[in-house]
């Protein structure tokens, strides 16, 4: 070539000079640019799809579920992974109990709490949480509800199965209360049947320590034998 500046790259032959070729470069260049905003599109609108299919995951799986139409609310402490959940439960009796549900390697439905160390009373703990919660639905309140089942379970007394027949504890939670424990509260209740019995805070909290649910049967024990209560908190 002729100019010291350049040397031969056979484009000038095609036409082509180095102001081409920057053009092009620059031309590329805003391609590239535009592709980048693409792929900025193409990002946000895979995470927009992303959040909308979370979002119908959500709803499927009744994770939205409108507060007003919780019933309960069922608790269960595993002494294996350390672990406090508990879950809202629209249909008592129905639905299956935290303790069925219970994974200790997949928290799924459920709201799950590690047990901090420092807990001693891990009951109690527990209790306050659900307490905490229980404010939030409709249909929860202070008021103690408690249906004679005695004679239902007498029927089943000599079924070796009872429990697995009457669904416990898989979509009912069954506490057995230790002897003289709640022994007013209870008593109020059993001598009115039908009518609701107003809790104070401290008693509701001694029930949660006992159930960890604000529903189930209460196992109650009398001289020698055991009387039985469906009880449900409500407002
Ligand atoms: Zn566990």
């Amino acid at each position: 070539m002729d100019n010291d500046n350049h040397y031969d790259t056979g484009l000038s032959d095609l036409g082509v000079t180095w102001e081409h070729i920057h053009e092009l470069a620059k031309i590329q260049s805003t391609i590239a640019n535009s592709n980048q905003t693409f792929d900025r599109l193409n990002f946000f609108e895979r995470k927009a799809n992303n959040l909308e299919k979370q979002l119908s995951d959500l709803y499927y799986h009744n994770w939205i579920i409108p507060r007003f139409h919780v019933q309960g609310l069922n608790g269960h402490i595993c002494k294996f992974c350390n672990k406090f959940s508990f879950r809202p439960v629209m249909d008592l009796g129905y639905d299956l109990t935290m303790q069925y549900k219970h994974n200790c390697y997949e928290q799924l439905g459920a709201f799950t709490v590690p047990i901090p160390q420092e807990v001693k009373d891990i009951d109690g703990w527990a209790a306050r949480i659900l307490f905490d919660q229980m404010s939030y639905y409709e249909s929860i309140g202070n008021r103690l509800a408690l249906d004679d089942l005695t004679k239902v379970f007498n029927a089943y007394r000599e079924y070796e199965y009872r429990d697995l027949i009457l669904g416990i504890p898989d979509r009912h939670p069954m506490i057995t209360l230790d002897k003289n424990v709640m022994v007013d509260l209870i008593d109020t209740a059993i001598k009115s049947p039908g009518k609701l019995i107003l809790m104070q805070d401290s008693q509701i909290l001694d029930l949660l320590t006992k159930t960890k649910s604000t529903y189930g049967i209460l196992e109650v024990p009398q001289q020698d034998d055991f009387k039985y209560y469906y009880m449900k908190i409500v407002r």
